[in-house]
Protein backbone atom coordinates (compact mmCIF):
# COMPACT_ATOMS: atom_id res chain seq x y z
CA UNK A 1 0.00 0.00 0.00
CA UNK A 2 1.39 3.58 -0.84
CA UNK A 3 1.84 5.95 2.07
CA UNK A 4 -0.95 8.12 3.10
CA UNK A 5 -0.46 11.83 2.54
CA UNK A 6 -1.95 12.39 6.33
CA UNK A 7 -1.84 9.97 9.26
CA UNK A 8 -4.36 11.30 11.83
CA UNK A 9 -3.33 9.69 15.83
CA UNK A 10 -6.16 8.88 18.08
CA UNK A 11 -10.03 8.03 16.43
CA UNK A 12 -12.09 10.41 18.94
CA UNK A 13 -14.63 13.18 17.86
CA UNK A 14 -11.79 15.55 16.72
CA UNK A 15 -9.47 13.11 15.35
CA UNK A 16 -11.83 11.83 13.02
CA UNK A 17 -13.06 15.21 12.12
CA UNK A 18 -9.57 16.34 11.07
CA UNK A 19 -9.56 13.12 8.99
CA UNK A 20 -12.75 13.44 7.29
CA UNK A 21 -12.27 17.22 6.35
CA UNK A 22 -8.37 16.45 4.73
CA UNK A 23 -10.21 13.12 3.27
CA UNK A 24 -12.78 15.58 1.40
CA UNK A 25 -10.01 18.04 0.07
CA UNK A 26 -8.86 14.55 -1.92
CA UNK A 27 -6.26 13.40 0.51
CA UNK A 28 -5.68 9.80 1.75
CA UNK A 29 -6.01 9.39 5.23
CA UNK A 30 -5.24 6.72 7.90
CA UNK A 31 -5.90 7.35 11.67
CA UNK A 32 -4.11 5.10 14.31
CA UNK A 33 -5.96 4.49 17.76
CA UNK A 34 -4.46 3.04 20.43
CA UNK A 35 -7.82 1.04 21.91
CA UNK A 36 -9.43 -1.77 20.12
CA UNK A 37 -12.54 0.72 19.60
CA UNK A 38 -12.57 3.74 18.07
CA UNK A 39 -14.45 7.27 19.41
CA UNK A 40 -12.13 8.17 22.36
CA UNK A 41 -14.87 9.94 24.60
CA UNK A 42 -17.64 8.98 22.69
CA UNK A 43 -18.06 4.98 23.06
CA UNK A 44 -21.05 3.35 24.60
CA UNK A 45 -20.69 -0.05 26.23
CA UNK A 46 -23.08 -2.23 28.75
CA UNK A 47 -21.30 -1.41 31.73
CA UNK A 48 -23.74 -3.10 33.92
CA UNK A 49 -26.50 -5.29 32.68
CA UNK A 50 -26.97 -6.95 29.29
CA UNK A 51 -28.85 -4.84 27.13
CA UNK A 52 -28.23 -1.43 29.15
CA UNK A 53 -26.08 1.03 27.07
CA UNK A 54 -23.96 3.41 28.77
CA UNK A 55 -22.28 6.23 27.30
CA UNK A 56 -18.64 5.61 28.94
CA UNK A 57 -18.08 9.82 28.51
CA UNK A 58 -19.73 11.58 26.71
CA UNK A 59 -23.68 12.08 26.93
CA UNK A 60 -25.32 14.80 25.97
CA UNK A 61 -24.86 16.64 22.44
CA UNK A 62 -25.70 20.54 22.59
CA UNK A 63 -22.42 21.43 20.80
CA UNK A 64 -22.29 18.31 18.58
CA UNK A 65 -26.00 18.74 16.56
CA UNK A 66 -25.23 22.86 16.70
CA UNK A 67 -21.00 22.17 16.11
CA UNK A 68 -20.84 24.26 12.49
CA UNK A 69 -18.71 21.27 11.41
CA UNK A 70 -20.47 18.16 12.10
CA UNK A 71 -23.95 19.31 10.57
CA UNK A 72 -22.71 20.50 7.63
CA UNK A 73 -21.60 16.47 7.47
CA UNK A 74 -24.28 14.13 5.67
CA UNK A 75 -24.33 12.14 9.12
CA UNK A 76 -27.78 10.85 9.14
CA UNK A 77 -27.30 8.83 5.98
CA UNK A 78 -23.98 6.97 7.98
CA UNK A 79 -26.30 6.27 11.01
CA UNK A 80 -26.76 9.39 13.26
CA UNK A 81 -30.01 10.04 14.71
CA UNK A 82 -30.19 12.66 16.96
CA UNK A 83 -32.97 12.60 19.90
CA UNK A 84 -34.73 15.52 22.13
CA UNK A 85 -35.70 15.14 25.53
CA UNK A 86 -38.69 16.67 26.62
CA UNK A 87 -37.31 18.80 29.26
CA UNK A 88 -33.60 20.02 28.11
CA UNK A 89 -31.96 20.18 31.93
CA UNK A 90 -33.24 20.45 35.50
CA UNK A 91 -31.98 22.09 38.34
CA UNK A 92 -33.88 20.48 41.45
CA UNK A 93 -33.17 21.98 44.64
CA UNK A 94 -34.58 20.95 48.56
CA UNK A 95 -37.90 22.27 48.25
CA UNK A 96 -39.25 20.84 45.38
CA UNK A 97 -38.60 23.11 42.66
CA UNK A 98 -36.16 23.44 39.82
CA UNK A 99 -34.72 25.51 37.46
CA UNK A 100 -35.32 24.34 33.95
CA UNK A 101 -34.19 24.59 30.68
CA UNK A 102 -36.38 24.06 27.69
CA UNK A 103 -36.66 24.39 24.08
CA UNK A 104 -36.91 28.22 23.41
CA UNK A 105 -35.63 31.13 25.42
CA UNK A 106 -39.97 31.99 25.93
CA UNK A 107 -40.70 28.54 27.38
CA UNK A 108 -37.54 28.91 30.13
CA UNK A 109 -38.36 32.48 30.76
CA UNK A 110 -41.92 31.60 31.33
CA UNK A 111 -40.78 29.01 33.76
CA UNK A 112 -38.48 31.71 35.98
CA UNK A 113 -41.57 33.54 37.16
CA UNK A 114 -39.84 37.32 38.39
CA UNK A 115 -36.66 36.32 36.41
CA UNK A 116 -38.45 35.80 33.12
CA UNK A 117 -37.69 39.74 31.51
CA UNK A 118 -33.80 38.83 32.71
CA UNK A 119 -33.44 35.36 31.01
CA UNK A 120 -34.95 36.77 28.26
CA UNK A 121 -32.73 40.10 28.25
CA UNK A 122 -29.18 38.18 29.23
CA UNK A 123 -29.36 35.02 26.71
CA UNK A 124 -32.12 35.92 24.07
CA UNK A 125 -30.15 38.06 21.78
CA UNK A 126 -27.61 35.72 21.68
CA UNK A 127 -30.23 32.74 20.45
CA UNK A 128 -31.45 34.97 17.56
CA UNK A 129 -27.09 34.83 16.28
CA UNK A 130 -26.06 31.12 17.84
CA UNK A 131 -25.36 29.71 14.06
CA UNK A 132 -23.12 32.92 13.67
CA UNK A 133 -21.50 32.59 17.29
CA UNK A 134 -21.02 28.87 17.21
CA UNK A 135 -18.61 30.00 14.56
CA UNK A 136 -16.85 32.52 16.07
CA UNK A 137 -16.97 31.26 19.44
CA UNK A 138 -15.94 27.54 18.51
CA UNK A 139 -12.33 28.90 17.66
CA UNK A 140 -9.27 30.12 19.04
CA UNK A 141 -9.91 33.19 21.12
CA UNK A 142 -7.60 35.49 19.28
CA UNK A 143 -9.29 36.08 15.64
CA UNK A 144 -9.89 38.41 13.57
CA UNK A 145 -14.12 38.43 14.18
CA UNK A 146 -16.40 38.28 10.92
CA UNK A 147 -19.25 39.41 13.28
CA UNK A 148 -17.65 41.77 15.80
CA UNK A 149 -21.09 43.33 17.38
CA UNK A 150 -22.38 40.39 18.22
CA UNK A 151 -19.33 38.69 19.72
CA UNK A 152 -18.60 41.92 21.46
CA UNK A 153 -22.35 41.05 23.02
CA UNK A 154 -21.05 37.41 23.80
CA UNK A 155 -18.19 38.40 25.83
CA UNK A 156 -19.85 41.05 27.95
CA UNK A 157 -21.43 38.11 29.21
CA UNK A 158 -18.40 35.61 29.10
CA UNK A 159 -15.92 37.67 29.89
CA UNK A 160 -17.70 37.61 33.85
CA UNK A 161 -17.18 35.44 36.62
CA UNK A 162 -20.26 32.76 36.92
CA UNK A 163 -20.40 34.50 40.33
CA UNK A 164 -21.61 38.14 38.77
CA UNK A 165 -23.39 36.80 35.90
CA UNK A 166 -25.51 35.27 38.21
CA UNK A 167 -26.20 38.28 40.32
CA UNK A 168 -28.40 39.60 37.19
CA UNK A 169 -30.67 36.92 38.65
CA UNK A 170 -33.13 37.51 41.47
CA UNK A 171 -34.58 33.82 41.95
CA UNK A 172 -32.69 30.90 43.32
CA UNK A 173 -34.28 28.41 40.28
CA UNK A 174 -32.96 30.92 37.92
CA UNK A 175 -29.64 31.48 39.31
CA UNK A 176 -29.02 27.92 40.35
CA UNK A 177 -29.99 26.66 36.61
CA UNK A 178 -27.15 29.14 35.32
CA UNK A 179 -24.93 27.90 38.16
CA UNK A 180 -25.14 24.21 36.89
CA UNK A 181 -24.72 25.16 33.54
CA UNK A 182 -21.76 27.05 34.19
CA UNK A 183 -20.01 24.92 36.32
CA UNK A 184 -19.64 22.77 33.15
CA UNK A 185 -16.26 24.06 33.02
CA UNK A 186 -14.79 22.84 35.83
CA UNK A 187 -13.37 26.22 37.74
CA UNK A 188 -14.34 28.31 40.59
CA UNK A 189 -17.14 30.31 39.66
CA UNK A 190 -15.87 33.62 41.04
CA UNK A 191 -13.10 33.30 37.92
CA UNK A 192 -13.00 35.44 34.95
CA UNK A 193 -14.30 33.89 31.82
CA UNK A 194 -16.36 31.29 33.68
CA UNK A 195 -19.64 32.41 32.17
CA UNK A 196 -18.52 31.69 28.97
CA UNK A 197 -19.41 27.94 28.52
CA UNK A 198 -22.38 28.35 30.79
CA UNK A 199 -23.74 31.01 28.28
CA UNK A 200 -22.66 29.29 25.44
CA UNK A 201 -24.75 26.21 26.68
CA UNK A 202 -27.40 27.59 27.24
CA UNK A 203 -27.55 29.39 24.44
CA UNK A 204 -27.04 26.08 22.12
CA UNK A 205 -30.03 24.91 23.79
CA UNK A 206 -32.38 27.61 23.58
CA UNK A 207 -31.06 27.01 19.40
CA UNK A 208 -30.29 23.33 19.22
CA UNK A 209 -31.74 21.69 22.55
CA UNK A 210 -29.38 19.42 24.43
CA UNK A 211 -29.70 16.13 22.32
CA UNK A 212 -28.55 12.60 22.75
CA UNK A 213 -27.22 9.94 19.73
CA UNK A 214 -29.70 7.31 19.01
CA UNK A 215 -28.12 4.11 20.00
CA UNK A 216 -25.65 6.19 22.53
CA UNK A 217 -22.61 8.34 21.98
CA UNK A 218 -20.77 5.74 19.83
CA UNK A 219 -23.34 6.52 16.90
CA UNK A 220 -21.56 10.35 16.50
CA UNK A 221 -17.98 8.50 15.85
CA UNK A 222 -19.01 5.72 14.08
CA UNK A 223 -20.93 7.97 11.46
CA UNK A 224 -17.91 10.10 11.25
CA UNK A 225 -15.59 6.85 10.76
CA UNK A 226 -18.44 5.56 7.99
CA UNK A 227 -18.18 8.85 6.30
CA UNK A 228 -14.56 8.46 5.95
CA UNK A 229 -13.95 5.34 5.04
CA UNK A 230 -16.53 6.20 2.30
CA UNK A 231 -14.32 9.08 1.12
CA UNK A 232 -11.58 6.33 0.74
CA UNK A 233 -10.06 6.79 4.61
CA UNK A 234 -8.48 3.93 6.66
CA UNK A 235 -8.65 3.90 10.46
CA UNK A 236 -6.02 0.96 12.38
CA UNK A 237 -7.21 0.24 15.99
CA UNK A 238 -5.05 -0.97 18.64
CA UNK A 239 -2.01 0.62 17.43
CA UNK A 240 -0.29 2.81 20.07
CA UNK A 241 1.72 5.51 18.88
CA UNK A 242 4.66 6.41 21.48
CA UNK A 243 7.24 8.39 18.72
CA UNK A 244 7.22 9.48 15.81
CA UNK A 245 9.75 7.31 14.32
CA UNK A 246 6.93 4.43 14.25
CA UNK A 247 4.94 6.59 11.38
CA UNK A 248 4.05 5.75 8.22
CA UNK A 249 6.04 8.40 6.08
CA UNK A 250 3.47 11.46 5.16
CA UNK A 251 3.12 14.26 4.20
CA UNK A 252 1.40 15.90 7.56
CA UNK A 253 0.58 14.04 10.96
CA UNK A 254 -2.43 15.07 13.00
CA UNK A 255 -2.29 13.92 16.51
CA UNK A 256 -5.44 13.81 18.50
CA UNK A 257 -3.44 13.76 21.93
CA UNK A 258 -2.80 16.10 24.78
CA UNK A 259 0.52 18.40 24.42
CA UNK A 260 1.98 16.78 26.64
CA UNK A 261 1.54 13.48 25.08
CA UNK A 262 2.80 15.20 21.55
CA UNK A 263 5.93 15.87 23.35
CA UNK A 264 6.69 12.63 24.52
CA UNK A 265 6.29 11.18 20.76
CA UNK A 266 8.04 13.78 19.19
CA UNK A 267 11.04 13.71 21.90
CA UNK A 268 10.64 17.72 22.77
CA UNK A 269 10.83 19.36 26.17
CA UNK A 270 7.51 18.71 28.02
CA UNK A 271 5.17 21.89 27.30
CA UNK A 272 4.10 23.86 29.96
CA UNK A 273 0.48 22.33 30.04
CA UNK A 274 -1.85 22.07 33.32
CA UNK A 275 -4.25 19.32 34.27
CA UNK A 276 -7.71 20.64 36.02
CA UNK A 277 -9.84 18.87 38.10
CA UNK A 278 -11.29 15.20 37.76
CA UNK A 279 -14.41 13.23 37.20
CA UNK A 280 -15.51 10.58 39.31
CA UNK A 281 -18.43 8.54 37.50
CA UNK A 282 -20.91 6.12 38.56
CA UNK A 283 -23.46 4.21 35.78
CA UNK A 284 -25.99 2.80 37.14
CA UNK A 285 -28.92 0.19 35.89
CA UNK A 286 -31.56 1.82 37.76
CA UNK A 287 -35.14 -0.19 38.09
CA UNK A 288 -38.00 2.13 36.80
CA UNK A 289 -35.87 5.43 37.01
CA UNK A 290 -34.92 7.83 39.35
CA UNK A 291 -37.70 8.82 41.63
CA UNK A 292 -36.96 12.36 41.28
CA UNK A 293 -39.26 14.98 43.39
CA UNK A 294 -39.32 17.90 41.56
CA UNK A 295 -41.26 16.64 38.49
CA UNK A 296 -39.37 17.92 35.23
CA UNK A 297 -36.49 16.02 36.55
CA UNK A 298 -38.36 13.01 35.54
CA UNK A 299 -38.48 14.70 31.97
CA UNK A 300 -35.02 15.74 31.85
CA UNK A 301 -31.90 14.63 29.44
CA UNK A 302 -29.71 16.73 32.37
CA UNK A 303 -29.80 16.83 35.89
CA UNK A 304 -27.63 19.40 37.52
CA UNK A 305 -27.59 18.28 41.18
CA UNK A 306 -25.49 20.42 43.54
CA UNK A 307 -28.51 22.81 45.08
CA UNK A 308 -28.12 26.72 45.31
CA UNK A 309 -25.60 28.78 43.29
CA UNK A 310 -23.68 29.20 46.28
CA UNK A 311 -23.54 25.87 47.32
CA UNK A 312 -22.71 25.09 44.09
CA UNK A 313 -19.99 27.66 43.72
CA UNK A 314 -17.96 26.84 47.19
CA UNK A 315 -18.40 23.03 46.16
CA UNK A 316 -16.38 23.83 42.62
CA UNK A 317 -14.14 26.27 44.93
CA UNK A 318 -13.11 23.33 47.58
CA UNK A 319 -12.40 20.68 44.39
CA UNK A 320 -9.87 23.47 42.77
CA UNK A 321 -8.31 23.72 45.99
CA UNK A 322 -7.67 19.82 46.10
CA UNK A 323 -10.09 19.42 48.56
CA UNK A 324 -13.31 16.84 48.63
CA UNK A 325 -16.63 18.50 49.10
CA UNK A 326 -19.05 16.90 51.07
CA UNK A 327 -21.36 17.69 48.82
CA UNK A 328 -19.74 17.97 45.01
CA UNK A 329 -21.45 18.87 42.03
CA UNK A 330 -22.92 16.20 39.75
CA UNK A 331 -23.94 16.03 36.46
CA UNK A 332 -26.66 13.18 35.59
CA UNK A 333 -27.92 11.90 32.14
CA UNK A 334 -31.26 10.08 32.14
CA UNK A 335 -30.02 9.77 28.07
CA UNK A 336 -32.89 6.94 28.11
CA UNK A 337 -35.85 9.19 28.06
CA UNK A 338 -35.31 10.47 24.71
CA UNK A 339 -33.78 7.18 23.78
CA UNK A 340 -35.44 4.36 24.83
CA UNK A 341 -33.26 2.04 22.89
CA UNK A 342 -30.82 1.85 25.96
CA UNK A 343 -32.90 0.33 28.39
CA UNK A 344 -33.82 -3.32 28.72
CA UNK A 345 -37.58 -3.76 29.83
CA UNK A 346 -38.03 -1.35 33.11
CA UNK A 347 -34.19 -1.17 34.31
CA UNK A 348 -32.77 2.20 32.62
CA UNK A 349 -28.79 3.37 32.62
CA UNK A 350 -28.03 6.72 34.56
CA UNK A 351 -25.13 8.39 33.93
CA UNK A 352 -23.81 10.39 36.90
CA UNK A 353 -20.45 12.43 37.22
CA UNK A 354 -19.05 14.59 39.86
CA UNK A 355 -16.55 17.16 39.75
CA UNK A 356 -13.78 15.93 42.43
CA UNK A 357 -9.98 17.15 42.88
CA UNK A 358 -7.06 16.85 40.16
CA UNK A 359 -6.61 12.80 40.93
CA UNK A 360 -8.64 12.27 43.72
CA UNK A 361 -7.74 8.60 44.80
CA UNK A 362 -10.45 8.19 47.53
CA UNK A 363 -14.24 6.84 46.74
CA UNK A 364 -16.64 9.05 46.47
CA UNK A 365 -19.09 7.03 45.40
CA UNK A 366 -21.32 7.89 48.71
CA UNK A 367 -20.95 11.50 48.03
CA UNK A 368 -22.50 10.96 44.54
CA UNK A 369 -25.43 8.71 45.58
CA UNK A 370 -26.02 11.09 48.56
CA UNK A 371 -26.63 13.80 45.82
CA UNK A 372 -29.09 11.53 44.11
CA UNK A 373 -30.79 10.96 47.30
CA UNK A 374 -31.08 14.17 48.44
CA UNK A 375 -33.00 14.61 45.38
CA UNK A 376 -34.73 11.49 44.83
CA UNK A 377 -35.60 9.96 47.56
CA UNK A 378 -35.43 5.92 47.53
CA UNK A 379 -33.48 6.10 44.44
CA UNK A 380 -30.44 3.70 46.10
CA UNK A 381 -32.96 0.82 46.40
CA UNK A 382 -34.05 1.02 42.73
CA UNK A 383 -30.39 0.47 41.78
CA UNK A 384 -29.44 -3.09 40.85
CA UNK A 385 -25.76 -2.74 39.52
CA UNK A 386 -23.68 -0.19 39.29
CA UNK A 387 -19.85 0.86 37.74
CA UNK A 388 -17.12 3.00 38.86
CA UNK A 389 -14.82 4.76 37.13
CA UNK A 390 -12.58 7.29 39.04
CA UNK A 391 -10.07 9.26 38.07
CA UNK A 392 -7.42 6.76 37.83
CA UNK A 393 -9.68 4.54 36.04
CA UNK A 394 -10.57 7.43 33.18
CA UNK A 395 -6.50 8.01 32.73
CA UNK A 396 -5.94 4.11 32.14
CA UNK A 397 -8.92 4.26 29.60
CA UNK A 398 -7.70 6.98 27.68
CA UNK A 399 -4.35 8.89 27.62
CA UNK A 400 -5.89 11.83 27.08
CA UNK A 401 -7.60 12.17 30.16
CA UNK A 402 -4.06 13.12 32.56
CA UNK A 403 -4.92 12.53 36.13
CA UNK A 404 -8.89 12.21 35.54
CA UNK A 405 -8.64 15.43 33.69
CA UNK A 406 -11.48 14.38 30.81
CA UNK A 407 -10.92 18.25 29.51
CA UNK A 408 -7.60 17.53 28.44
CA UNK A 409 -6.26 20.33 30.32
CA UNK A 410 -7.50 22.85 32.89
CA UNK A 411 -9.84 25.29 31.57
CA UNK A 412 -7.91 28.19 33.31
CA UNK A 413 -7.80 31.92 31.60
CA UNK A 414 -4.11 31.22 30.63
CA UNK A 415 -5.15 27.82 28.89
CA UNK A 416 -8.65 29.29 27.51
CA UNK A 417 -6.77 32.15 25.58
CA UNK A 418 -3.78 30.33 24.98
CA UNK A 419 -4.31 26.79 24.20
CA UNK A 420 -2.23 25.49 23.89
CA UNK A 421 -0.29 28.75 22.25
CA UNK A 422 -1.84 32.51 22.05
CA UNK A 423 -1.12 32.47 18.14
CA UNK A 424 -1.20 29.54 15.50
CA UNK A 425 -2.33 27.37 18.12
CA UNK A 426 -2.74 24.31 15.94
CA UNK A 427 0.56 24.46 15.18
CA UNK A 428 3.46 22.47 16.75
CA UNK A 429 7.01 22.85 16.99
CA UNK A 430 7.73 19.83 14.35
CA UNK A 431 7.17 21.34 10.65
CA UNK A 432 3.98 19.00 9.70
CA UNK A 433 2.69 17.74 12.54
CA UNK A 434 -0.30 19.84 14.41
CA UNK A 435 -2.23 19.02 17.74
CA UNK A 436 -6.27 18.66 17.16
CA UNK A 437 -7.57 17.60 19.72
CA UNK A 438 -9.58 19.09 22.91
CA UNK A 439 -6.30 20.84 23.76
CA UNK A 440 -6.66 23.25 21.26
CA UNK A 441 -9.26 25.52 20.92
CA UNK A 442 -12.17 25.74 21.20
CA UNK A 443 -11.61 22.38 23.50
CA UNK A 444 -13.56 20.01 25.13
CA UNK A 445 -16.39 18.81 24.05
CA UNK A 446 -18.24 16.50 21.08
CA UNK A 447 -17.78 18.89 18.56
CA UNK A 448 -15.18 18.12 16.18
CA UNK A 449 -14.15 21.87 15.74
CA UNK A 450 -10.62 21.03 17.02
CA UNK A 451 -9.90 18.58 14.72
CA UNK A 452 -11.59 20.37 11.78
CA UNK A 453 -9.77 23.59 12.19
CA UNK A 454 -6.40 21.98 12.88
CA UNK A 455 -6.81 19.86 9.84
CA UNK A 456 -7.74 23.40 7.60
CA UNK A 457 -4.53 24.96 9.47
CA UNK A 458 -2.55 21.70 8.08
CA UNK A 459 -4.21 21.90 4.47
CA UNK A 460 -3.02 25.81 4.43
CA UNK A 461 0.31 25.07 5.07
CA UNK A 462 0.10 21.88 2.23
CA UNK A 463 -0.96 25.07 -0.32
CA UNK A 464 1.73 26.68 -0.07
C1 LIG B 1 -17.22 11.42 31.81
C2 LIG B 1 -17.23 12.33 30.62
C3 LIG B 1 -18.39 13.00 30.28
C4 LIG B 1 -18.42 13.84 29.18
N1 LIG B 1 -19.61 14.40 28.81
C5 LIG B 1 -19.69 15.10 27.67
C6 LIG B 1 -20.97 15.47 27.16
O1 LIG B 1 -22.01 15.12 27.72
N2 LIG B 1 -21.00 16.21 26.02
C7 LIG B 1 -19.86 16.56 25.34
O2 LIG B 1 -19.95 17.23 24.30
N3 LIG B 1 -18.64 16.18 25.79
C8 LIG B 1 -18.53 15.45 26.93
N4 LIG B 1 -17.32 14.98 27.36
C9 LIG B 1 -16.09 15.47 26.71
C10 LIG B 1 -15.81 14.81 25.37
O3 LIG B 1 -15.95 13.41 25.47
C11 LIG B 1 -14.39 15.17 24.94
O4 LIG B 1 -14.17 16.55 25.05
C12 LIG B 1 -14.14 14.74 23.50
O5 LIG B 1 -14.28 13.34 23.37
C13 LIG B 1 -12.74 15.14 23.08
O6 LIG B 1 -12.50 14.62 21.82
P1 LIG B 1 -11.02 14.39 21.28
O7 LIG B 1 -11.15 13.82 19.93
O8 LIG B 1 -10.24 15.63 21.47
O9 LIG B 1 -10.35 13.34 22.30
P2 LIG B 1 -10.83 11.93 22.82
O10 LIG B 1 -12.28 11.76 22.58
O11 LIG B 1 -10.32 11.84 24.19
O12 LIG B 1 -10.08 10.89 21.89
C14 LIG B 1 -8.68 10.73 21.89
C15 LIG B 1 -8.40 9.39 21.25
O13 LIG B 1 -7.00 9.33 20.93
C16 LIG B 1 -6.50 8.06 21.32
N5 LIG B 1 -5.07 8.24 21.59
C17 LIG B 1 -4.51 9.06 22.51
N6 LIG B 1 -3.18 8.94 22.49
C18 LIG B 1 -2.89 8.03 21.52
C19 LIG B 1 -1.67 7.48 21.01
N7 LIG B 1 -0.49 7.85 21.50
N8 LIG B 1 -1.73 6.59 19.99
C20 LIG B 1 -2.94 6.22 19.46
N9 LIG B 1 -4.12 6.69 19.92
C21 LIG B 1 -4.09 7.59 20.93
C22 LIG B 1 -7.30 7.71 22.56
O14 LIG B 1 -7.28 6.32 22.82
C23 LIG B 1 -8.68 8.22 22.18
O15 LIG B 1 -9.43 7.23 21.50
C24 LIG B 1 -17.25 14.08 28.42
C25 LIG B 1 -16.08 13.40 28.75
C26 LIG B 1 -16.07 12.51 29.81
C27 LIG B 1 -14.86 11.70 30.09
Amino acid sequence: MSAPDAVVVGSGPNGLAAAVTLAQRGLSVTVLEARDTIGGGTRTEELTVPGVLHDVCSAIHPFGVGSPFLSSLPLTEHGLVWRWPEVDVAHPLDDGTAGVLRGSVEETAAGLGADADRWRGVFGPLVERYDALADEALGPIVHVPSHPVMLARFGLRAGLPAAVLARRFRTEPARALFGGCAAHVSRPLDRPLTSAVGAMLIVAGHRHGWPVAEGGSRAITDALASLLRSLGGTIETGVEVTAMAELPPSRVRLFDTTPTAFAEIAGLEPPRWRYGCSAYKLDLAVEGGVPWTAEAARRAGTVHLGGTFAEIARAEAEVARGRMPERPYVLVGQQYLADPTRSAGDVHPVWAYAHVPHGYAGDATDAVLAQLERFAPGVRERIVATHVTDPAGFAAYNANYVGGDIAAGATTVRQLVARPRLTDPYATAVPGAYLCSASTPPGPGVHGMCGHRAALRALDDLSR
